[in-house]
């Protein structure tokens, strides 16, 4: 057999190796589960259906026919704003490069020295300074890096994701660094949306009744009651979920962070983030500087195939880190990223056990994280699933 090789250039998104979707050729990223996502979607779209074919008619004519055109574009808005948030990469820290890997190993296992057989080796963690305060760098076993701060790996989409805020089903997609203001702009709207219509429902029932009799408005218009029922309870879920997320913007905190009480609790180290000043957290989460991609996933690389087996098996997308293969250093190396300049540092503990088959423990330290605000914040926004 000849080693005959076959260069062709694919797309980066095609060769990522963390359990997202893609389509659009690599435009739109989602998480794989998208059920809960269609169900969101189908609660807003039929609801506002509903409204606009039994009141808005009535209340246009009766009330005012401003009523229906801020209806639609208080819909469009909410539906918008739930697509940017589900088709968007939430911050994805591309995985170490083998080479890059191998040198963090190296990196760690100079650093502790040799660990005596049958003790524990400590965990891997780096401390940096934050204004003024230590915060802790974890290693992912499973991206091979030191996590940036406020990072996390999404045991879903198996991908560390920048200021990682929680797992959301309802929007079918991680929430973190990059898409978290659409998120809650999308909690905002949604809940102004359910208010609005929830209200016009009562009015346009009240009104009719006046006519008709309160039996008769309900037969002559059935979507009304479902509307109703619907809202009623989205109400309280979307309108607790907004509200906790103001929290947590004014404290420039996230879910994660909330839950594992990072910044409070025994831990007793101040939040760096927050600038002790609702105002401008607020501002700095919600108006800061959009960050860009880092994942370049519509990016070009080139692979390598067997001439022989011709375009036979190439790429089948999901094995373990195809991110190696001929990538061009795409976007600088993550555990550095995100450490200040005045950071030291200085590899507080030393090494696990550095064979190379490392990824039995480690997805333990990272999966409470995630799981919790996952669950957490998607029980808050369980309840929103009455839309
Ligand atoms: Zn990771
Ligand atoms: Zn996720």
């Amino acid at each position: 057999m000849s080693a005959v090789m076959i260069t062709r250039k694919v797309r980066k998104w095609e060769k990522l190796p963390g359990k997202n979707t893609f389509c659009c050729d690599g435009r739109v990223m989602m998480a794989r589960q998208k059920g809960v996502f269609y169900l969101t979607l189908f609660l807003i779209v039929g609801t506002c259906s509903l409204f606009f074919a039994f009141e808005c008619p009535y209340l246009a004519v009766h009330l005012s026919p401003a009523i229906p055109v801020f209806a639609a574009l208080l819909f469009l808005f909410v539906i918008a704003m739930l697509l940017r948030t589900s088709f968007s990469d939430p911050g994805v820290l591309p995985r170490a490069l083998p080479e890059e890997a191998t040198f963090i190993e190296m990196e760690i296992e100079a650093a502790n020295g040799n660990v005596p057989a049958g003790q524990r080796p400590p965990p891997r963690i780096r401390n940096v300074q934050i204004n003024n305060q230590i915060v802790k760098l974890k290693y992912c076993y499973t991206c091979k890096i030191f996590r940036p701060p406020r990072a996390s790996h999404c045991s879903i989409c198996d991908n560390c994701v920048d200021r990682f805020d929680h797992h959301c089903p309802w929007v079918g997609n991680c929430v973190g660094k990059r898409n978290y203001r659409y998120f809650y702009m999308f909690t905002l709207s949604l809940s102004l949306l359910t208010i609005y219509i929830f209200t016009f429902d009562i009015v346009h029932v009240v009104m009719r009744s006046v006519d008709n009799g309160f039996l008769n408005t309900l037969k002559e218009t059935p979507g009304t009651v479902l509307e109703v029922l619907v809202c009623f309870f989205t109400l309280w879920s979307v309108v607790g979920l907004t509200g906790f997320h103001t929290y947590l913007i004014s404290l420039n905190q996230t879910t994660n962070e909330d839950i594992k009480g990072s910044w409070s609790g025994k831990n007793r180290v101040q939040n760096p983030y927050s600038h002790k000043n609702i105002f401008k957290n607020c501002c700095e989460v919600l108006c800061g500087p959009a960050f860009p991609s880092v994942l370049d996933r519509r990016g070009l690389m080139q692979e390598d195939s067997p001439a022989s087996s011709t375009s036979a098996a190439p790429s089948s997308s999901s094995s373990s880190n195809p991110m190696s293969q001929t990538m061009k250093t795409t976007a600088p190396l993550i555990p550095n990223e995100h450490t200040p300049d005045d950071a030291k540092p200085s590899i507080a503990a030393s090494a696990e056990k550095s064979d190379s088959p490392k990824e039995e423990d480690p997805p333990t330290p990272q999966v409470p994280p995630l799981a919790s605000p996952e669950t957490e914040a998607d029980a808050s926004l369980a309840k929103d699933k009455a839309q």
